[in-house]
């Protein structure tokens, strides 16, 4: 059998581009589908442009490939399982389930992996509003599509009731206890079927729900910080983990909190290209074809910073001044105001000085 593999990557935005980076230099060959012609991966694969719930097109690329997998989570799991050949996507459809839907994903999280969550109750309606306790503050979250913060609610008020019914109305809603953390976190994990490998914990600074700023290693107690690779390690264990998978969490001084798992790489794992010796990609295709997985170790302390379309000129500037800089730019024709258009990522020990784009001006 050959070692040289046709990977189809569903999905051909920024981290389909980045997976094709990897799999090329080990020597594989990608296809990509992509409703677009010109997306990010076209620069770096063939496409076949296509909506993601043409089942056709879905068919046309399991029939061309030796092994699927996708760059997003909202991929038509029927769809896939129509066309997929046994073992074909190794990361399965049960994880595109499971992370599709919040009162899955909370039940997979705390009764099955029986990792810390925050409190939760699932909410068909308003009627499951009435009796909240209004001494704590809640965040409510439509059970499907809902990201970077769209479909949430925070509850701390009776006002703000009010709205959360409203959105209890339209959808089916987790309503989950606030959690006062001190740090945002993440931890991406990797498995190839049998074995997991984990990355260092990355600290994660938000603005307006976007990521801004990643910070590794996180500024946590190294004893937090085992907890939180050890969470990451137990989850992915339990899903039989083909792949790469982020678990986010929060750190309080003494606790960690899983709020949600991303199964594919993350935005919060860039730095990994360049600041570990093999990045969340790698051992994303890695662990996709069932190969070993290195243990992972961190060169230096690094900071990524997300480039948004408002930040390009700015991006521009920094790395001629700053030519350690390592500059990634996606490749996408129109800069959009909040669109994700590259990162940069440095090593630095001092990670407070390192200045988000864009800071206290445009976000
Ligand atoms: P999510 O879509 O679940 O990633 O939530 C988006 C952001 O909302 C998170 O990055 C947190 O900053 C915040 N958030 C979500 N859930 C909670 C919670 N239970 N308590 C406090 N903040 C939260």
């Amino acid at each position: 059998m050959s070692s040289t593999k046709t990977i189809g990557v569903i999905g051909g935005g920024q981290l389909g581009q980045m997976m094709a980076i990897s799999a090329i230099y080990m020597g594989h060959k990608v296809i990509t589908l992509d409703p677009a012609s010109d997306c990010p991966s076209s620069r770096v694969s063939e496409v076949i442009a296509a909506p993601y719930d043409d089942v056709d097109a879905l068919r046309q690329l399991a029939d061309r490939c030796d092994v699927l997998t996708y760059e997003f989570e909202n991929v038509d799991a029927d769809g896939l399982d129509a066309v997929i050949k046994d073992g074909q996507l190794p990361q399965g459809t049960e994880l595109l389930r499971i992370s599709q839907n919040r009162i899955f994903e909370k039940d997979f999280l705390s009764n099955k992996a029986q990792v810390t969550v925050a409190p939760y109750k699932v909410v068909t309606s308003s009627l499951d509003l009435e009796d909240i306790d209004l001494s704590k503050n809640y965040v409510l979250k439509t059970a499907t599509g809902g990201y970077d913060g769209h479909g949430q609610k925070v509850i701390t008020s009776a006002e703000d009731l009010e709205e959360a019914n409203a959105l209890a109305n339209s959808a089916e809603c987790v309503l989950e206890e606030f959690v006062n953390f001190d740090l945002e976190i993440s931890v991406i994990v990797s498995g190839n079927g049998k074995d997991v490998t984990v990355f260092p914990v990355q600290e994660n600074i938000h603005r307006n729900n976007i990521l801004s700023k990643t910070i590794v290693p996180a500024r946590i107690s190294d004893r937090l910080a085992d907890r939180a690779k050890a969470i990451a390690v137990k989850i992915a264990e339990q899903l039989n983990l083909s792949g790469t998978l982020c678990v986010e969490m929060f750190a309080t001084a003494d606790d960690i909190i899983v709020n949600e798992i991303a199964p594919r790489p993350h935005n919060s794992g860039h730095y990994s290209i360049e600041a570990c010796d093999f990045s969340q990609f790698d051992t994303h295709i890695l662990g996709i074809l069932g190969a070993p997985l290195p243990a992972i170790n961190l060169h230096e302390p690094a900071v990524m910073l997300n480039i948004l379309g408002q930040h390009v000129e700015a991006a521009e500037r920094y790395v001629t001044e700053n030519p350690s800089a390592h500059l990634h730019m996606y490749g996408k024709l129109e800069a959009k105001h909040n669109r994700k258009m590259g990162h940069v990522t440095l090593f630095s020990n001092e990670p407070d000085n390192v200045v988000e784009f864009g800071k206290g001006i445009d976000f």
